[in-house]
Formats: structure tokens, C-alpha cells, sequence
């Protein structure tokens, strides 16, 4: 089964409270016939239109294929926190790869929250970038452990963004009676990411790039140029990028091997005026300790926006609202009754170490992808790091490379189950608390 159809109709975006509260372009063609380019992108989300635009300053000429349209994948629906660092800690990337290459990577993962806030400044002002998220821990344990490694970072990397609260401070801000201490970092931040998504394909047309959607990539043929074929058309190209994250299975073994699909679901409540501060004292995101991680946030007309329930079949469950809800009012007794006024999944990357593969599979074909959750700063990095090493400075992307994301075990036959079987272990541990 393709994964670019298994939950989703040809071209359509989902019902989320994100497409209900965006003015959406009209449709852009699909590709038609032959067609030549410097960089042919597959993939219209975070990572390919990054790469485009950076591509198009530098004097590129570059054409993006999506198979549904610019902003339908993880990108146009996902929690939209603007997350520090990666998705490991800085002890663990130290202890890892040695202090000189956690810190690259550290600067690396500041610039793509600068990079996010600017573009957001410059392109999407309407995805309305706001600083702010905290992060709830479940016992003292946790919680004093996360408050030493915030206070590393501000030792190690100067980053004196984060503040420490206890529980009280954490019940003042997240009114949820299950949290023992938090972590408030001002320098991460949260954004309407399909808003933000469509001002970055906005800016790369403006800056020269051909988008087309309704144009999946069935095939690559390696060469030079390389020819990337869609149903109706084709572009021949001296480089290519792979973009297309979880959803690209199918055409890209290397990068299949390397970053497995899972699903992630978020429910909007009706918007609930006054009583949205008796949830959240301010207009932070927060995300939490769990393995299966619960995040959310209000929306800008006071709906509470609750993710935190995964799969790792491809397809989405029947029925994804009642765990998802039954999380949402575990942790927020007060919500209970309240109406869910929309409900979405969309499919994520993610890798064994959660840390981005960005690799070269040919001699001009790259690819980013598997940010593991943590991809709403991190693609467009990803995008930018390709584009640069396309234009002949491979520094970067090299940096990102060397992190030698492992294959999943089990092959292609046996990584999804094998996958299902762990994850599903931890999130059972997660429900029991251990
Ligand atoms: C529900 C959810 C919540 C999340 N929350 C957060 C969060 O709060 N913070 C965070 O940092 N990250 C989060 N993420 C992850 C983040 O959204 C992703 O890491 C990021 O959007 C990846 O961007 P991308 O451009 O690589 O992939 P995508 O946005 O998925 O884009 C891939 C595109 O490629 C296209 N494509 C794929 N294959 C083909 C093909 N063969 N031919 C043509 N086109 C193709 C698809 O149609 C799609 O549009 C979340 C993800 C989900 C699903």
C-alpha cells in the first residue's frame, strides 16, 4: 500500500483545525510532459521548500514535485512547537560524539530556531511565532534531572533561555495536577505550521521555484542527469533532493531503511474563552515527559490543541478521538465534556538514535529526513545544509551526515513489526508509569 494514500484522498488536506483557520491557495498544476532543472525536489514540506528557496537565492534553477500538495505532509499538521537542540540531550551528543561535535550541533540547532523566526518574520507573519514552551516532568526524579541538564546548557552553551519550576510554579502555568516541576524554555517557541509552511512555498515561487502538485514521483532514475519521473511527466536534473520524510518508502530504499513511519494524532477542542486559562496560565506550548509524548497548546481563538497519542501501523486507527481524548482529560480533569470540534493524524519520521539522517544515497542525490518530532526547526535546516551542499559547500551537510544514522533492524520485512513491538512496550510502560 503507497503510504502517500493509505489515510489521506488524492490532493486533500486533512480536516484539521490548522486547514479550518487558513486561507489555502488555489491548487497548482501538476506536471505535464519534460521538463529540465538544476535540482529537482522531492517533497513540498519544511525540508523541500527550505532547500528550494536557499536553493533559488543562490541562482538555482529548481523545481519541487509534491504528491498532494506544498504543506499536506507533517508540516501542514503537526503541534507546531519550535523545539531547542535535537531530539537527544547535550550530555548524551557529548558522551556520543565528543564535546567539540555536540557543540557544532548545538549552534546548528540554534541557527534553525533563528532560521524558523525569521522566515516566519519575513514570509508568515500570519503563523504568528510566539516564544514559550514548557516541559512537565511526573516526579521529583525527572524533574531534577531535566533542571541539570538546563543548567549544563547554561554552563556549556551560554544558553540561559531556560527557567527551572517547581511544582507550584509548573501548577501556576499548566494547571494539570499530575506534573511535579517543569522546565520553561524562552527560547523554543510554537507557530501555526501550515500557515508557516505555505509562506515558505509562497516565498520560494516569489524567489523563482516551479512547484508542482498532484505530481507524485513514482521513480528515480540515477545518472547524470538524474530523471525523476511523476504518472504524466518528467524532470531531468543534475541533482536531486529527497524530501518527502515519512512518506517516501517507496521510492527511496536507503532512505526507507533508515527512517520508519509512525503516526501522530491532535484534537482541537471548541474554543473555551475564559476557561482556556484554567488550563494554561499564559500562551506557552508544553510538551511532557511521557515516552509517547503528550504536547499542546491553545490556538489563537482559545481551542485547546492536545496531541499525544501515536501508531506505528500505517494505517490510522478507526478510531482516533477517544484514547486521545481519554490522555487530554486524564491529565486535565477540568476539560472533561468539553466538545472536539476536530480531529487529525499525520505521518512522521523517525530513526533509532531520533537523530536526522540527512545522506547522500548517489553522487547527486541527498536526502533529509527522520527529525524524529523534532522537525519543525530541524528540516529547514536540513533544506538549507542540502542546498549548501549542492552549491559545492558540503561542510555542513557533512556535519549532519557524520551523525550515521543506523537501519532499523529486521530488513524490510521485519523492521515495521520489530518497530511496533518496542514502541509499543514503552508505551505501555508509559501507562503504567514505570
Ligand atoms: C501530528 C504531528 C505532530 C508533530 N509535532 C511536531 C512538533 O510539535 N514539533 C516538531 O518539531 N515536529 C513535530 N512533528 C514533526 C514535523 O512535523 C516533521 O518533522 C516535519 O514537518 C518534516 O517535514 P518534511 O518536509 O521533511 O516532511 P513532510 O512535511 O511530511 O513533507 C513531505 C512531503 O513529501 C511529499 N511526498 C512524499 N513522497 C512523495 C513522492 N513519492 N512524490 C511526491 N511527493 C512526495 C508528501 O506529499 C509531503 O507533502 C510532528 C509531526 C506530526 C505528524
Amino acid at each position: 500500500m503507497n503510504p502517500l494514500y493509505r489515510n489521506d484522498r488524492p490532493g486533500q488536506f486533512p480536516k484539521s483545525w490548522y486547514v479550518a483557520s487558513t486561507d489555502l491557495p488555489p491548487e497548482r498544476p501538476p506536471l505535464y510532459g519534460h521538463t529540465a532543472a538544476d535540482v529537482c525536489i522531492v517533497g513540498a514540506g519544511f525540508t523541500g521548500l527550505s532547500a528550494a528557496l536557499h536553493l533559488a537565492q543562490k541562482g538555482f534553477d529548481v523545481v519541487v514535485l509534491d504528491a498532494h500538495r506544498a504543506g499536506f505532509g507533517a508540516s501542514g499538521r503537526n503541534g507546531g512547537q519550535v523545539g531547542s537542540g535535537f531530539n537527544v540531550s547535550q550530555g548524551t551528543l557529548e558522551k556520543k560524539l565528543g564535546k567539540g561535535a555536540a557543540a557544532a550541533l548545538w549552534a546548528l540547532a540554534e541557527e534553525a530556531k533563528d532560521d524558523v523566526r525569521r522566515n516566519c518574520a519575513a514570509y508568515a507573519p500570519d503563523a504568528r511565532y510566539t516564544p514559550g514552551v514548557a516541559h512537565g516532568f511526573y516526579n521529583r526524579k525527572e524533574a531534577q534531572s531535566y533542571a541539570r541538564d538546563a543548567a549544563h546548557l547554561a554552563a556549556t552553551y551560554g544558553y540561559d533561555q531556560i527557567e527551572t519550576l517547581d511544582p507550584d510554579a509548573m501548577h501556576d502555568l499548566v494547571k494539570s495536577p499530575l506534573y511535579h516541576g517543569g522546565l520553561l524554555d524562552m527560547g523554543a517557541g510554537h507557530l501555526h505550521p501550515l500557515r508557516y509552511v505555505l509562506g515558505l512555498a509562497r516565498a520560494a515561487e516569489a524567489a523563482g521555484v516551479r512547484i508542482f502538485e498532484r505530481s507524485e514521483v513514482h521513480h528515480i532514475a540515477h545518472g547524470d542527469p538524474a530523471e525523476v519521473r511523476t504518472g504524466q511527466g518528467r524532470v531531468n536534473a543534475a541533482h536531486v533532493i529527497l524530501a518527502g520524510n515519512g512518506y517516501l518508502p517507496n521510492i527511496a530504499p536507503k532512505v526507507a531503511a533508515k527512517v520508519m513511519p509512525i503516526n501522530s494524532f491532535i484534537c482541537a477542542t471548541e474554543p473555551l474563552g475564559d476557561r482556556a486559562a484554567a488550563v494554561l496560565a499564559r500562551d506557552i506550548a508544553v510538551a511532557d515527559s511521557k515516552f509517547v509524548v503528550n504536547y499542546y497548546r491553545m490556538s489563537e481563538d482559545k481551542r485547546f490543541l492536545f496531541g499525544g497519542r501515536e501508531s506505528y501501523s500505517m494505517g490510522f486507527p478507526h478510531d482516533i478521538s477517544t484514547a486521545l481524548v481519554a490522555r487530554m482529560t486524564h491529565l486535565f480533569p477540568q476539560l472533561k465534556g468539553t466538545r472536539i470540534d476536530y480531529v487529525w493524524g499525520g505521518t512522521l519520521g523517525i530513526t533509532m538514535t531520533r537523530l536526522p539522517a540527512i545522506q547522500r544515497v548517489a553522487p547527486n542525490i541527498v536526502s533529509g529526513a527522520g527529525f524524529s518530532g523534532h522537525g519543525v526547526a530541524l528540516s529547514g535546516l536540513a533544506g538549507k545544509v542540502m542546498a549548501e551542499a549542492i552549491a559545492g559547500q558540503a561542510g555542513r551537510f557533512d556535519t549532519l551526515a557524520g551523525l550515521q544514522v543506523p537501519n532499523f533492524p529486521g530488513g524490510s520485512a521485519f523492521r515495521a513489526p520489530l518497530l511496533t513491538l518496542a514502541m509499543t512496550w514503552y508505551a505501555l510502560r508509559d501507562r503504567l508509569g514505570v
